[in-house]
């Protein structure tokens, strides 16, 4: 019987793909399911042979194609040809045009990518789901991450799903909505009374010592692979046509170093033919990578200081990455207070129905900082990606909007409570 539990050889090799390539020293490697870092500690990328993508890939076999998930792009992303797609519904989340929301910020076309109604309700579904996928590759039966608190909850949930079992740990901060989904989905959960930084330590100590596969976004490079779907997808649903802006929060680096990549896959197979610039959207209390390209310097180390929990990342393990898509894509970065991203928490809801956690609307109120600073010409097309609901973080929420008003179920009450509030009912 042949063993699972090891790389397969030469038949079930990835066709589309060459090698994993260190982004810091360019040594290659085989592109093996658990593949990790390189020995210098920088961080692979995926190699892909794209002479062989163009030919199994066209605009119309994809067209045609019924699988509605981050699935529809195998032959852009890194897996065997037999390896199943996970259980869960991950990805093609909808992508809305938002006319009031364009209009409020002054430009002519804006779209709302809502990746919060992915499965466990964030963006890191995507990676989680790769990760799944490697894991059942290379023979797997636990998986272990750190994480903020959205790449925990998902790779639980997308763990869960396919039957395997989970190794979690967040920092105490982690808000309690994405704690009670780690406990539904069947995790073990450990709270690590520290930074974020103390949690990724332990959890790399922990996977070190028992061997588990590794969901950490820092050294397992088939995550961006994951999360560069989203790319994907918002192009094949703007018909292809290229949008100026894709603005996006930034925490460890993996989602926007991702979201560059599929882009940067599709213009080199021919889908597109020019490439947007990125807007890197991070908190003020917490913007190392922002920080490093408006000074020009190497980033370092910043204190956690904000709301937005899940892009609360002081040692960002992606930064090589992130770095060079916000600088390849002649980037923008802009950073925002707690009540700027606060204020486009409200106003993304209030003007498209759309409610984001923190980190989620991050992107968008930067988009809206950066309208109000006139960077962003009137004529251009934007696209703000939602990277998490709102939903897993309710008491953020309450705050940024407020409580209802509150009284005993009284119609003379009511109208008493409209007048006092100069509400005129129509
Ligand atoms: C993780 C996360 C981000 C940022 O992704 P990074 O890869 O850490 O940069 C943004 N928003 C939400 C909701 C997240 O969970
Ligand atoms: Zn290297």
């Amino acid at each position: 019987m042949p063993c699972s539990c090891q790389w397969k050889g030469k038949e079930d090799k990835m066709k589309n793909v060459k090698y994993g390539k260190c982004v810091r020293c360019g040594k290659t490697y085989e592109a093996v399911p658990n593949l990790t870092n390189c020995s210098c500690g920088g961080i692979l990328d995926i190699v892909y042979d794209y002479d062989y993508i163009k030919e199994s890939l066209t605009k119309e076999k994809l067209s045609k194609r019924e699988e509605r998930s981050m699935w529809r792009y195998r032959e852009l992303l890194p897996v065997e040809e037999k390896t199943p797609a996970p259980p869960l519904r991950v990805g093609w989340s909808p992508l809305y045009e938002a006319p009031r929301l364009a209009g409020e910020l002054g430009i002519a076309k804006l779209y709302v990518k809502d990746d919060g109604l992915n499965p466990t309700a964030s963006l890191k579904d995507r990676a989680s789901s790769m990760a799944v996928a490697k894991a059942g590759e290379a023979g797997a039966k636990v998986i272990a991450c750190s994480s903020t608190g959205n790449a925990a909850s998902s790779l639980a949930g997308n763990a869960a799903a396919a039957g395997l079992s989970t190794y979690i740990f967040v920092p105490s901060r982690a808000p309690k909505g994405k704690v009670a989904q780690l406990m539904t989905f069947g995790a073990t959960v450990v709270s690590v009374q520290g930074s974020y930084e103390d949690t990724f330590e332990l959890s790399k100590q922990a996977i070190d010592k028992w061997g588990w596969y590794n969901r950490n976004a820092a050294i397992n490079p088939y995550l961006s692979e994951g999360k560069k779907t989203v790319g994907l997808e918002i192009m094949e649903q703007l018909g292809w046509k290229v949008p100026d802006y894709i603005a996006i929060s930034v925490g460890d680096g993996c989602t926007i170093a991702g979201l560059w990549k599929g882009l940067k896959d599709l213009y080199a197979i021919g889908f597109i033919d020019r490439l947007p610039r990125l807007i890197s959207a991070q908190a003020s209390g917490c913007c190392p990578l922002n920080r490093a390209i408006e000074t020009g310097e190497d980033w370092y180390p910043m204190e956690e200081n904000t709301l937005a929990d899940s892009i609360a990342v002081g040692v960002p393990r992606n930064a090589d990455k992130a770095l060079m898509a916000i600088r390849e894509s002649n980037g923008l970065t802009v950073n925002v207070s707690d009540e700027e991203i606060m204020a486009a928490q409200k106003l993304l809801g209030s003007s498209c129905g759309v409610f984001g956690e923190p980190a989620g609307v991050t992107g968008t109120a930067g988009l809206k900082k950066l309208c109000e600073q006139g960077k962003i010409p009137a004529d251009a097309t934007v696209v703000s990606v939602v990277t998490g609901n709102g939903l897993k973080d309710v008491e953020n929420a309450i705050r940024s909007c407020g409580e209802p008003i509150s009284i005993p179920g009284d119609m003379d009450r009511l109208m008493q409570a409209f007048a006092e509030r100069g509400i005129a009912v129509s």
